[in-house]
């Protein structure tokens, strides 16, 4: 449920401090649904970059970049013009147009997953519009979520998500691969004509998507060498059967998830874990995410399985960041089909045959929403600070510098100190203020180190390093600074154990 307070407060947070504005353009009105980052926010944003490219290279993946706008065929190969739409109801006075599901969501606490159209209805009844409070008209429209436009007089959609996009190079990515199986990702923008957006970051019109895609001979899904390396690791699964509404949560390892069927394959549970194993490493705490299997009726029209992973936010409770589906050999089927060629595998006996596509596909803006929802705080009211306790690998800005005073060669000591670390490190720099002031305000960004030059640092070429959250500080060489802080931030040390506390 929307926590409207909460998501105020937040807002003016990410507003005030430089993390997100918007609805963008804000001189002009803002348009709901687009957002831009600030400087602390797309820093932060690329943090998420990062950890997602990094876990990936890790396991194998390849990375690629598509075209965004392409021809409506693709779209009418992949399914997308004909269901990718929303069921959407109008206002009987004012006209406004609204997400059926989404208004019973908000406003009857009802899941929607799978309603018939007379039972969306059925629930719209309940409902007056948000804006003028008058009924709705009964009616359940279909409104296509595909952004349109045109090239070269011909008609274009710009991509509503990555995935489809990844497919169309098949050809040669088999041949770059030269085998089976092969990994590939995309990070891009992907846009999406949502019926008024009014989730911050959550549902945007334009977006950022991580989506990565296994290409899998069917015949090796259970036959997946990686799963034996992490078939012991426990993920929160919902298990139980969905219609019985006898679910339970509970912490399961992939090898009873597989034993008990609530995972079909060990491929799949692989990507299943991978996923799951993309929000840990960005920060998110285990206690916040739950998995959930789709119901069959909500299930997209080509997958054969799949899983959510969702977060619980202050701001609108549980939220779906990560579907992981096993999209079986459709895409390529289709794409096949309409492009008239093959887009076939060989086996080594020389059958052929269509891959498999096992896909996990997510998104960095809600991760990034998400961060900053689960670690802003509002401090006591006497201070009116707030913090943002960001996990500090992630953090936009690793570590700050003062100068004690704006005077007596400190400034000019402190710069030397930041063009020192500014190679290796996002560094601010800030000098106005007393002390205290400019530690509030690196708290308010996140900002894990702070860095002071006083007096003795001339003498004794040292400077005090303060922790973010123990507010503990030590004294240290300015030539064991940069490789203190890369430890500091790599978690290879303790920061109490490093020097004398002061
Ligand atoms: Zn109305």
């Amino acid at each position: 449920m929307r926590n409207e307070n909460f998501l105020k407060e937040l807002h003016a947070f990410m507003q005030s401090k430089g993390f997100v504005y918007g609805p963008f353009p804000e001189i002009y009105g803002g348009i709901a649904g687009f957002y831009a980052y600030g400087p602390l926010g797309k820093l932060l944003k690329n943090k998420v970059e990062n950890s997602v490219r990094s876990l990936f290279f890790k396991n194998g993946f390849r990375e690629l970049e598509c075209p965004t706008v392409l021809p409506d065929i693709v779209w009418e190969a992949s399914g997308h013009l004909k269901t990718f739409s929303d069921k959407t109801v109008e206002c009987s006075k004012c006209k406004s147009i609204f997400r059926s599901d989404k208004l019973i969501e908000e406003f009857t606490n009802r899941e929607t997953a799978g309603l018939k159209n007379s039972e969306l209805l059925k629930e719209i009844k309940k409902i007056k519009c948000p804006n003028c409070q008058s009924n709705f008209k009964e009616e359940i429209k279909d409104y296509s979520l595909m952004m349109k436009t045109e090239v070269a007089g011909k008609a274009f959609s710009l991509r509503p998500e990555t995935a489809t996009v990844t497919y169309l190079p098949f050809k040669r990515l088999n041949e770059y691969f030269r085998k089976l199986p092969f990994a590939v990702f995309q990070i891009g923008k992907a846009y999406r004509n949502e019926i008024s957006p009014r989730q911050h970051l959550l549902r945007c019109r334009e977006f950022t998507q991580a989506e990565a895609q296994l290409f899998i001979d069917p015949k090796e899904k259970n036959n997946w060498e990686k799963y034996e390396i992490v078939k012991k690791e426990k993920l929160p699964l919902y298990t139980g059967n969905h219609q019985e509404k006898n679910l339970k949560l509970e912490k399961i390892s992939l090898e009873d998830a597989i034993k008990h069927k609530h995972i079909k394959t060990k491929a799949y549970a692989w990507c299943l874990f991978l996923a799951y194993n993309q929000f840990i490493s960005m920060g998110i705490p285990k206690d916040k995410i739950r998995i959930r299997q789709h119901l069959e009726q909500e299930r997209a029209f080509y997958a054969d399985d799949a899983w959510d992973i969702e977060i619980k936010l202050s701001s609108f409770g549980f939220v779906e960041v990560c579907g992981v589906h096993d999209r079986t050999d459709y895409d390529l089927k289709k794409h096949s089909e309409f492009s008239k060629q093959d887009l076939v595998a060989t086996r080594e006996d020389g059958t052929k045959f269509i891959p498999h596509i096992l896909e996990i596909a997510f998104g960095t803006d809600r991760p990034s929403f998400a961060l900053m929802d689960l670690f802003y705080e509002k401090k006591e009211e006497k201070e009116g600070k707030s913090m943002f306790k960001v996990p500090y690998h992630m953090a936009p800005i690793d570590v700050a510098v003062f100068p004690l005073m704006k005077k007596d060669k400190l400034p000019e000591f402190a710069e030397k100190i930041k063009i020192l670390l500014e190679n290796e490190f996002v560094v601010d720099y800030d000098e106005s203020g007393s002390i205290g002031k400019r530690y509030l305000r690196a708290a308010e960004s996140g900002t894990p180190y702070c860095i002071t030059i006083d007096y003795e640092s001339l003498e004794k070429n040292d400077i005090t390093i303060r922790d973010r959250d123990t507010e503990k500080q030590i004294r240290i060489k300015v030539s064991e600074l940069k490789e203190f802080i890369r430890k500091l931030l790599n978690n290879e040390i303790r920061f109490e154990k490093a020097g004398k506390l002061i």
